[in-house]
């Protein structure tokens, strides 16, 4: 018998080389196991390229001698079962009529998502969408345009959505909508997070054209931020819900956070942003100037310092509204204006007073302002557009922008540098203030953080904290200006340890341009208030 079973054409023959592979793969296996065995292969044919998915059975043949001659193979075509069970799958997890995740998929997600904030530190959000009034709508239309009406909310919804992020429904006319990784800080989590559901409310409520009706609804919105605590992704849920109900309560058509402080938080900012827009429109932003004292104690320069004047709550100090406008972006156009009138101020000045020797203005510079890629091209059109000389003008930036990027910092230095313009640390001995990074920082001046002086002739290890401060700077050849001297004795202490320059309330507070002005053209000497 044997010699019958001769194979005359092999897979090689019928399909491309490297699918014959993959059955000669399962022949061997088949053969080599000695028994019969189940494989799923699937097929592209030659002919006409249509796929099948087949189930196949190799049973290894042997003859009468129990040699090895050959593998059967029976294929029957699997593909409509396949089709069938991925149908049930995606039944089970996606909601049939608008074909969003269900709630069981959501939870899923959830459940992923709090473990994922709270191993990486972040926010993000729920929101708990119900449309307003929906009952109305089937009650009056009937149920084929309500299921119409669901379908184009759905769509809209995703519209709204980044990558990632997941909208599903719950059923009925309750849609819940997850943000994902929004931000570190809580507050800015859900001022995101308020934006988004402001996005997807007004979507919504635009009007919807089904058969030949034009309908509009509204929609309550309740936010809940995870991670909260220990919270699983029923207790999110229900969180947001809760919100969801109290926007309800208020009258419909509104949004709400879960937690009443984070409602508090994000008005209070929004409203801050919103009149820090109105405040550059009404020019509501001033620019005071705090003199910086030489060794000789006579004036140097000043700190070019914003002050808001605002129409209710009077005069504003920056440490309210700056980190604000930094998490904003706002402190882009804030931090631009300050430039321009900060260059007009002095070019002023440099042109109807006779200055010091090195007389120079020194502007704070946020790290959002450093970080745009056009800083420089923008401070050269503002050098060209003011005319001021560069010459009179400092920048002072933190650490912690000047080391985020040590090679790129460098870079933007240099050329500003080449123009003339100053380079300062402020906030020294605060930050990362690494020896390693300022040999390698092109700057000229150092500012010790206020913190530092205040306690300077008490508490030791900040005394001695300064003093290294200073002999550093001087071996690195720098400057260095002790900020927020207050008392005779921090000057004394500083100026027996080689301090080069001070500001602070000792000498002067920051004043308004006229008040400098005539300090300028009086230009005393502080000797006087040392006794
Ligand atoms: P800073 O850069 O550390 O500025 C020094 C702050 O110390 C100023 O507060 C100044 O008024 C205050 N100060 C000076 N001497 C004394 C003193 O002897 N005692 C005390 N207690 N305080 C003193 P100010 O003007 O409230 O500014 C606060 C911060 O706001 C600044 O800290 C700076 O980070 C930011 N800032 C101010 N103006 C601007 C600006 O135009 N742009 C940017 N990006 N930030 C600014
Ligand atoms: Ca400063
Ligand atoms: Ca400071």
């Amino acid at each position: 018998m044997s010699g019958a079973i001769r194979p005359l054409q092999t897979d090689y023959d019928f399909v491309d080389n490297e699918l014959a592979d993959f059955f000669r793969h399962h022949d061997l296996a088949a053969m080599n196991a000695g028994r019969p065995q189940v494989n799923e292969e699937e097929v592209t044919f030659a002919d006409d390229g249509h796929k099948e998915l087949l189930e196949t059975i190799k049973t290894p043949m042997l003859n009468n001698e129990g040699e090895l001659v050959g593998v059967l193979g029976i294929a029957r075509d699997i593909t409509d079962r396949r089709k069938t069970a991925e149908l049930i799958e995606h039944q089970a997890a996606f909601d049939s009529l608008t074909d969003l995740p269900n709630r069981r998929l959501l939870i899923v997600r959830l459940n992923q998502s709090i473990a994922n904030c709270n191993r990486h530190n972040y926010f993000s959000a729920v929101l708990f969408i119900d449309l307003d009034n929906f009952k109305n709508v089937n009650d009056s239309l009937g149920h084929p345009v309500g299921d119409e009406l669901l379908k184009q909310v759905a769509k809209r919804m995703v519209s709204e959505l980044r990558e990632g992020d997941t909208a599903s429904r719950l059923g009925g006319d309750e849609f819940v909508v997850l943000l994902m990784e929004l931000s570190e800080d809580s507050v800015q989590a859900a001022e995101l997070a308020r934006l988004g559901a402001e996005k997807i409310r007004k979507n919504l409520s635009r009007s919807y054209a089904i058969d030949k009706n034009t309908l509009h609804i509204t929609v309550s919105i309740g936010i809940a931020l995870i991670p909260m605590e220990n919270d699983s992704a029923d207790d999110v849920l229900k969180f947001a819900d809760t919100a969801m109900y109290h926007a309800k309560e208020s009258g419909r058509n509104a949004i709400r956070f879960f937690l009443p402080r984070m409602q508090v938080e994000v008005d209070e900012r929004l409203r801050l942003q919103n009149d820090l827009h109105q405040a550059m429109l009404h020019n509501e932003l001033d620019l005071f100037f705090q003199p910086k004292i030489n060794s000789e104690l006579n004036i140097m320069g000043a700190e070019v310092l914003l002050r808001w004047n605002h129409p209710v709550r009077g005069n504003v100090a920056p440490d309210m509204f700056i980190p604000a406008a930094e998490k904003s972006g706002q402190i882009l156009e804030i931090g631009q204006w300050v430039l321009k009138n900060s260059f007009i101020q002095m070019d002023s000045w440099a042109k109807q007073l006779s200055l010091p020797e090195n007389f120079h203005i020194a502007i704070n510079v946020s790290p959002h302002q450093f970080r745009q890629k056009n800083f420089i091209a923008n401070i050269e059109q503002l050098l060209g557009e003011t005319g001021v000389d560069p010459k009179y003008l400092t920048f002072e930036l933190t650490e912690g922008v000047l080391v985020e990027n040590i090679k790129n910092t460098t870079i933007k230095i240099n050329s500003l540098k080449k123009l003339g313009i100053h380079f300062s640390i402020d906030d020294f001995g605060t930050g990362y203030s690494s020896l390693a990074y300022l040999k390698q920082l092109p700057v000229q001046e150092l500012k010790i953080d206020r913190s530092f002086i205040r306690d300077i002739n008490i508490d030791q290890s900040d005394a001695s904290l300064v003093e290294t401060i200073i002999m550093l700077a001087s071996q690195f050849n720098l400057d260095v200006v002790a900020e927020g001297v207050e008392k005779v004795e921090q000057y004394k202490f500083l100026s027996a340890k080689g301090c080069s320059s001070y500001q602070g309330y000792f000498f002067e507070r920051p004043m308004a341009e006229e008040a400098f002005t005539r300090l300028l053209i009086n230009y005393p000497n502080y000797s006087k208030n040392i006794k």
